[in-house]
């Protein structure tokens, strides 16, 4: 296998994200490789900057949904051991905004979740489909499943992974 030396890890912030997480982790190691982290907003409006940043700040407000969404990135970050410059929080599309700092930070490989809920969808989420056919990197599509499939399957990592090379795919 190819060895990476820049990855790219995909996180949305929910809990069943933790198993790519881990996944991430393990390939850094193993590669030796610097990892960076992206979250993209997609939730939560932009601050209009033009006007003066209009955020509105009663509870439950677009402020502290940000805050929240970046002290959860910087705990991740802390946690994988994450260089401060290589945490991405970004206004946008995710599978747009995923792929645009991978080139621009020249990363190799790109590392998300897939629900696998749809169509081709049994194996590729609309994220993970979008990042796949825009990378111009490997993209690895981390097969997530609900709590109870996961303890089941304890023990058969390799069948929840699919790495993927556009140029071949
Ligand atoms: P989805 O196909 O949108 O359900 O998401 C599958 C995977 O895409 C997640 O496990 C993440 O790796 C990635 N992803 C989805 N939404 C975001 C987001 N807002 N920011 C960064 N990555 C995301």
């Amino acid at each position: 296998m190819d060895s990476y030396q820049h990855i790219l890890l995909a996180v949305d912030l929910s809990a069943h994200g933790d198993y790519v997480i881990q996944k991430a982790q393990h390939l850094a190691n193993i590669f030796h490789a610097k990892l960076s982290i992206i979250h993209v907003l997609d939730n939560i409006p932009m601050p209009d900057t033009a006007y003066g940043t209009i955020i509105p700040l009663y509870r439950d407000s677009s402020y502290e949904l940000l805050e929240a969404e970046k002290s959860r990135l910087m705990q991740l970050g802390d946690q994988l051991n994450v260089d401060p410059g290589c945490r991405w929080m970004v206004w946008g599309v995710p599978g747009q905004e995923i792929v645009r700092i991978a080139e621009r930070e020249q990363v190799d490989l790109i590392i998300v979740g897939s629900h696998g809920r749809h169509g081709l969808a049994l194996l590729l989420g609309s994220t993970a489909n979008s990042v796949l056919h825009h990378a111009t990197c490997d993209v690895m599509a981390i097969r997530l499943q609900d709590e109870t499939t996961h303890k089941q399957s304890a023990g058969k990592d390799s069948a929840h992974s699919i790495t993927l090379n556009p140029k071949t795919a």
